[in-house]
């Protein structure tokens, strides 16, 4: 990497290093490399994150972004036209979630003052979340901080977001003739598994998805396997602990329920995103509260006991071939996080 003649020229340098989900190890390299040619203090946690810290007053603030993005195939080559940032070989651009290891390397770059800013650099978020799962929080020297990771106008704050559950459920029986066997067992699994999705599905506030169904019989047999697996997401925590019981309900003899949480929702209260709310003001953004059933690193690190909030970063269409970002916002992004750090 060649030091940036703006945040842009930062960004087109890290598009174009290839860093699809499981193939991180360039960007970082790069990073660090860049890093220690800069004199910023830089780091590899025992997770594989990369953590780079400035100023020396403490507590921290934390910025975090992730370095992965979804698979493309070509090199992803960064143009503008009028302003406006995409790939010119029509695939993904790569601002999820590189617009704020941009404008948050970029904003390091410049950055002398006493306040300690720490930069979190997290892989595989698109993926696993193999990253902030396996953060060493023992290295971070604060726990609040500011991450852009939704694609919304800049102002935007995720405010509300639902608890992910993954569920498989999995029957099996002595297989047996499906015209001489009455009741036939499997049929009688398959109609309980069917009430429990259908009364998920009624559950306030939530999204209930059966993913994957898999059987293994011929014709005139009683399947000796059955597999059902989806997510259950709700804003509502009761509707998230209703869903567990009645996929619980289905464990028996013939039956094994396994659900990962895979994020816990979270709610931000008024008092956590004043300071945020008036930075955005004093830009005269628009500041929206928004609910998202989406899962990021954000639900991982605040369950971790990080007290992240997740913004805004003005990209649209992110993970499609028209997705895109405005090189004001990438600016603006930069003098946002100035400000954030100054009143910090
Ligand atoms: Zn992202």
């Amino acid at each position: 990497m060649n030091y940036p003649t703006s945040v842009t020229d930062l960004f087109t340098q890290l598009c174009a290093i290839r860093s699809v989900s499981g193939e991180e190890q360039q960007v970082y390299q790069e990073i660090l490399d860049f890093a220690h040619a800069q004199g910023i203090e830089v780091i590899r946690d025992t997770g594989g994150n990369l953590i780079l810290t400035k100023g020396t007053k403490l507590p921290a603030l934390l910025l975090n972004a992730h370095v992965d993005t979804v698979p493309h195939i070509k090199t992803i080559e960064v143009q503008e036209v009028a302003g406006l940032l995409t790939n010119k070989n029509g695939e993904i651009l790569g601002a999820d979630n590189k617009a704020a290891v941009a404008a948050m390397l970029f904003f390091l770059l410049g950055y002398d003052g006493e306040q300690q800013v720490q930069l979190v650099l997290t892989y595989g978020e698109e993926t696993d979340f193999g990253g902030s799962t396996s953060l060493d929080l023992t290295l971070l020297n604060g726990k609040q901080g500011y991450v852009f990771d939704t694609a919304q106008p800049i102002g935007t704050i995720v405010q509300h977001t639902g608890t992910l559950l993954e569920w498989e459920v999995v029957c099996t029986s002595m297989s047996g003739h499906s015209g001489l066997t009455y009741p036939n067992p499997m049929v009688q699994q398959f109609v309980k598994v069917g009430e429990v999705v259908a009364a998920m599905a009624q559950l306030p506030d939530s999204r209930c998805n059966v993913a994957q169904l898999q059987s293994e019989a011929a014709l005139n047999v009683i399947s000796p396997y059955m597999r059902f697996a989806g997510e259950f997401r709700s804003m509502n925590p009761v509707s998230a602990h209703k869903a567990q019981d009645l996929l619980n309900g289905l464990a028996g003899d013939m039956t094994t329920v396994k659900i990962t949480v895979c994020g816990e929702g979270y709610f931000i209260e008024e008092s956590e995103s004043a300071s945020l709310c008036d930075v955005l003001e004093s830009f005269n953004k628009r500041v929206v509260l928004q609910q998202s059933y989406g899962l990021s690193d954000v639900h991982v690190l605040r369950s971790r006991g990080l007290k992240l909030i997740n913004c805004g970063n003005g990209a649209r269409f992110t993970h499609s071939a028209n997705e895109q970002i405005a090189v004001e916002d990438l600016e603006l992004m930069v003098t946002i996080i100035e400000r954030l750090v100054a009143t910090f």
